[in-house]
Formats: structure tokens, sequence, C-alpha cells
């Protein structure tokens, strides 16, 4: 018998994966009055923004298995990758570290001259 391709299984297993994404966030939602906390970072994440997180790794013997399914933006989820030491906020703070900048200067402070545009 022939094996269905890695193609088809893959395809398979993203629909399952979505599935359980959207079980996951109904009842992480429900358990938490609408409020579907970041595996990564703990704050919300909006329905578009939500991925499935693996809390173990697949490289590190971890399943797709309910139990091991978590709820993660996409920008978290990428972020940590296999790193289960991943720490999100001392991760932020190496950030504002590495950039140089004060924590409330957001860029746009100070924009590039642009020319004017002569309209005529
Ligand atoms: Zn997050």
């Amino acid at each position: 018998m022939r094996k269905p391709s890695k193609k088809a299984l893959a395809r398979l297993r993203r629909e399952k994966l979505a599935s359980r994404r959207e079980t996951l966030y109904k009842y992480l939602s429900k358990q938490n009055d609408g409020i579907v906390p970041c595996f990564v970072c703990k704050r919300h994440v909006n329905p578009s923004a939500a991925t499935i997180e693996h809390k173990t790794p697949l490289s590190k013997g971890g399943s797709d298995e309910m139990d091991n399914l978590s709820i993660s933006h996409w920008f978290c989820n990428t972020r940590r990758g296999n790193d289960e030491s991943f720490n999100w906020e001392n991760w932020t703070k190496e950030q504002r570290e590495r950039s140089g900048r004060d924590e409330d200067e957001e860029e746009g402070a100070d924009a590039p001259n642009e020319p004017a545009i002569n309209s005529d």
C-alpha cells in the first residue's frame, strides 16, 4: 500500500492544528472571561494573531496533543522558536538595551527631513 505523500500529511496536520487552535482559543476565552493569554508574553491574543504554541517544542519531543498545545501571538511564537527557556521579559529588556533607546522614546521622534513636495 502506498503511503500518503509528505505534502498530503503536512496538509492534514495543518488542518488538524488549525482546528485545535480554534478549540483551544474558545476554551481559554471561556475560562478567562474573553481573555486569551499568550503562552509567551501573557498578554491577550486577538483571534487573527493567534497561533498554536507547542509548550514542549516538537524538536524536543513535544507532541501535537492538546496537553502540549497553547496559544501565542504569531510574533511571540516566532521569537520563542524551539527555545524552551525563552523568557519574554528578558528578551524585551535585551532588545531595549541593544537598541540603546530610552524606554519612552519611540521611533518617529526625529523623523528624517523629507523634502517639501511642491504641488506645482
Ligand atoms: Zn505574546
